[in-house]
């Protein structure tokens, strides 16, 4: 620890400098050689990360992007899903996963969530199934693989692809098989924020079939092959080889950052415990999150749940005493204004708008100080220490 406890009088949210710095000249001489080269696209180091993420996802094929988002709007391309298709995503996700299938011209079906995982619920994606669907886009959410072995089944049972949005999950596994290798196609993003981030924008798609690799690489670029002759109406969407080169650098650290995320979650579990802050789901005053035995979690996002209407006010106490925390995500997206003419309303997807309503997340980058979650966790104690006395008052 290079940090006293005493030192510690605030926590940022996040502070990607802290595992970018100590990084810092072995990025920079990357990124000099990508310059000397002249290779800003299609350099070797594209190539060779795409090399990285096959293998760490243990598939076949890496393709890599403009974004995380446009990896998604990519998969939807290579299936030709368009107008008069159906697919199936939660609500509860990030804005991305929900546009890619608007822009192609799709309509959104939105399922309900899990709410001990936050992701898809398997039974209601079954009950959305029509004639129309063409697929599913289960999100692990927070780095927490969603049920792919039942999502799975039930995708193969209708015939529908499976799309995960692994944006935030790179790394994670579910009964020990990574996540981008389930479903026909998994997304990844490098938005900074991101378990791999990058210096700005970068994605990638995954795949175990060549020929969807293949078409992966022709929508991305312009749908033209050879040269000039364009086959399909794709678009511009590549990983630059800047971006590549500093991501190659960085993969190599990417079991650690993981490791530090796990113990850093463990270490709030045990802090929780020890101010008898987490009596999970028997009126205990905040609910820790639930591990999925099945999942190899990445903890992108640590979220609580907090509940009697007291997040926004906890929060408020955090910021106050300069801890960062954050709500991800405070409007589902079946209730944003876009959306109006799918039709939803206030109780269309109940446990949703619940999680919605009740969580919360704190700072777990890899570089935490067990100082800094003790003042998290203290703080956090001595909100509800004086809420007891004001409400016994
Ligand atoms: C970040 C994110 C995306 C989009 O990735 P970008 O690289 O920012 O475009 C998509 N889905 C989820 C769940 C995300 O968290």
């Amino acid at each position: 620890m290079t940090q006293s406890h005493a030192e510690v009088n605030s926590v940022p949210l996040l502070d990607v400098s802290r595992s970018n710095t100590p990084l810092r000249e072995e990025i920079l001489e990357a990124l000099a050689a990508v310059y000397d080269s002249g290779r800003f696209l299609h350099g070797p180091e594209v190539s060779a990360l795409e090399q990285h993420v096959s293998e760490l996802c243990n598939v076949q094929h890496a393709v890599g992007c403009a974004s995380g988002s446009d990896a998604l709007l990519l998969a939807l391309m290579a299936n030709g899903i368009g107008p008069g298709d159906e697919v199936i995503l939660p609500s509860f996700t990030f804005f991305a996963t929900a546009s890619c299938v608007s822009r192609v011209g799709a309509k959104i079906v939105f399922a309900d969530i899990d709410p001990a995982t936050y992701n898809i619920s398997p039974a209601a994606i079954e009950s959305l199934i029509t004639p129309r669907t063409r697929a599913v886009i289960p999100v692990h959410l927070f780095g927490q693989s969603a049920k792919m072995d039942e999502i799975s089944k039930i995708a193969g049972r209708h015939d529908i692809q499976v799309i995960e949005d692994a944006a935030q999950a790179i790394g994670a596994a579910y009964h020990g098989r990574p996540v981008g290798s389930w479903g026909q196609i998994g997304c990844i993003s490098f938005y900074p924020t991101k378990n791999l981030g990058g210096f700005g924008d970068g994605g990638m798609l995954t795949t175990q079939s060549e020929t969807v690799a293949d078409k992966l690489r022709l929508f991305a670029a312009h749908g033209m092959q050879p040269r000039y002759h364009h086959r399909e109406i794709g678009i511009n969407s590549r990983l630059d080889t800047f971006q590549a080169a500093a991501l190659l650098v960085k993969i190599q650290h990417l079991a650690k950052y993981t490791a530090d995320r796990q113990a850093n979650a463990a270490r709030y579990f045990e802090l929780f415990a020890e101010h008898g802050l987490s009596e999970p789901r028997d009126g205990g005053a905040v609910q820790l999150p639930y591990q999925d035995p099945a999942a190899f979690h990445v903890w992108n996002q640590f979220s609580l749940r907090v509940s009697e209407g007291r997040r926004d006010d906890l929060r408020k106490y955090l910021t106050d005493r300069k801890i960062g925390s954050e709500i991800y995500y405070p409007i589902p997206l079946h209730q944003q204004a876009c959306f109006r003419e799918l039709g939803y309303t206030a109780g269309s997807l109940p446990q949703t708008e619940q999680a919605a309503r009740e969580i919360l997340h704190l700072p777990i980058y890899p570089e935490l100080t067990e100082a800094e979650q003790v003042l998290v966790v203290e703080t956090i104690a001595k909100y509800y220490r004086e809420a007891y006395q004001r409400s016994a008052a």
